[in-house]
């Protein structure tokens, strides 16, 4: 339909502003033939070891004799990205600095110019080699090195994940930006930020070893900091990420995934890990395909972005309660996604870096090949707390599992509903068809309910809608406090009020705190 809105006109606009050599490049890594008529590489779409994948720049086209993938750019991006035909428009578009029409724009929301985003990137790249060559040539015995040596992070690792190092100095960036980007640019992907107290502009990350996040095609899009222990900067969070900006999306980008990407395709598994430093870890021992979220649990944006790539995944936690009870709330979420998620389930207070160093990689490689599915974790789970021997116990099971289907609305009538059922039959030696009346009645209970809820009163007037994507986060956290108050000694390590921009959330957290 939108292709057909766009007509033909447009897509030979957008593919005559298209150089496909310089598309294909930005995955694959091409060279020049011998006669120089084409460019070789290797081919993204098989495992191949001598370079067959061509892209002829007279006629834009691309083509993999073996495994006969071929096309033109809209065919590329199509299939590199996992996108439809329209999407696929879009993205070349927006690549090519071509306005699209009114009515697709509309229809996509306002977005932020080729020109902005360019400079973005641009400023955030810039800070990546500052502070990358800035750990280098850190002495020896200075606080970032020892830092690292204590977590036994290799010269090569430093290099591959561009860590980098931020000095003890608020002004930092500013002073070095000076004649290259304004204050302005800086601020926009937030490398400094106003003062909370008093007039004037502060760096972010100040004293903190530097993780850059990279997106998909190797852009840097934001960073992660870690407090160095020993330093002289008093804040109360370890980890600072740096906030959501118009190229950088949380729930939407994975850490390291730029370094996982060929083994996350080629292994059609993607090991998905809590932290920086846990993903690095997995990385140097070998294990390739880890990728983690940032500071956020697992969402479903991630996972529709992942089955572009591959169509497993197996998610780490933490042992100890919180890491348990992420776990299991994340389960329902992806019940109904077309994917193989499971859950691999790390002993108490053991991070992969600890585990691979204590059990080693065979240990681990373990671990993540006997992961259960999410739903057979969730029936383990609550299995282990009750007696099943009694008849009160089995009920218990029932009663919980029943509520978990119910509540996973899109898993329904699908073939992974009839496993779940099957699974719980089995172990609770309960008859099918009960266990199918009630999860019968539980759905039509729900749905009763939900439509009662429609009928209700909204909010009172004056709560406001959030007036950003800040303002939305920070009630987000405050609410997980006060309902959750178990979480909060966990929140207060990651957090401080100084990351709050609100002054009234800044004042509600302290308290809590
Ligand atoms: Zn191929």
């Amino acid at each position: 339909m939108v292709a057909g809105l766009l007509g033909d006109d447009f897509k030979e606009r957008i593919r005559e502003a298209t150089n496909l050599v310089d598309l294909v490049s930005e995955t694959v890594a091409l060279t020049p033939t011998r006669n120089g008529t084409d460019y070789v590489g290797l081919c993204p779409f098989h495992e191949d070891r001598n370079p067959s994948f061509h892209v002829y720049p007279d006629r834009q086209s691309y083509r993999c004799w073996p495994c006969q993938k071929g096309g033109d750019c809209f065919s590329w991006v199509m299939e590199i990205e996992g996108v439809e035909f329209p999407e696929a428009i879009r993205m070349l578009a927006n690549r090519a600095g071509i306005e699209l029409p009114e009515q697709e724009k509309r229809a996509a929301g306002p977005r932020i110019t080729r020109e902005d985003r360019a400079t973005a990137i641009e400023v955030l790249e810039w800070a990546t080699k500052l502070m990358h060559q800035t750990l280098l040539a850190s002495p020896e015995d200075s606080l970032i090195k020892r830092y690292i040596q204590e977590r036994n992070l290799t010269e090569e690792t430093i290099r591959q994940f561009q860590l980098g190092y931020h000095p003890e100095n608020y002004n930092w960036f500013s002073d070095r930006a000076k004649g290259l980007f304004s204050e302005r640019q800086l601020k926009n992907v937030a490398l400094i930020t106003d003062r909370s107290r008093g007039p004037g502009v502060r760096d972010n990350y100040v004293g903190r070893l530097v993780f850059p996040i990279i997106n998909e095609r190797g852009q840097t899009v934001s960073f992660g900091g870690r407090l160095l222990p020993g330093s002289n900067i008093e804040s109360p969070a370890k980890y600072w990420n740096g906030p959501e900006t118009p190229v950088f999306v949380k729930r939407k980008t994975l850490y390291g995934f730029d370094q996982a990407r060929s083994s996350v395709r080629e292994q059609r598994t993607a090991i998905v890990t809590e932290g920086y430093m846990d993903c690095i870890a997995c990385h140097q021992a070998g294990f390739s395909s880890a990728v983690a979220t940032l500071g956020t649990a697992l969402a479903v944006d991630h996972v529709k972005f992942l089955r572009r790539f591959c169509d497993q995944v197996v998610v780490l936690y933490d042992g100890d309660a919180p890491g348990q009870q992420a776990a299991e709330r994340s389960i329902e979420l992806f019940l109904a996604e077309e994917m193989d998620i499971r859950i691999g389930v790390l002993p108490e207070g053991m991070d992969p870096a600890d585990y691979l160093e204590e059990k080693g990689n065979d240990a681990f490689d373990a671990l993540i090949k006997s992961a259960p599915e999410a739903w057979e974790f969730k029936l383990q789970t609550v299995i282990s707390r009750v007696d099943r021997g009694t008849v009160a116990g089995r009920q218990q099971i029932l009663d919980n599992l029943i509520e978990f289907l119910a509540g996973a609305t899109g898993i329904q009538g699908t073939v992974r509903e009839d496993l779940v059922i099957k699974a719980v039959c089995q172990k609770t030696q309960l008859d099918e068809t009960i266990i199918r009346r009630q999860l019968h009645d539980a759905r039509r209970q729900n749905t009763t309910r939900r439509f009662i809820r429609k009928d209700r009163p909204g909010p009172p007037a004056s709560i406001a809608e959030p007036s950003s994507a800040a303002d939305r986060a920070e009630r987000e956290v405050l609410e997980i406090i006060l309902t959750l108050p178990e979480y909060t000694n966990y929140i207060r390590h990651q957090i401080g009020g100084d990351d709050f921009q609100m002054p009234q959330h800044r004042r509600l957290l302290e308290l809590c705190f």
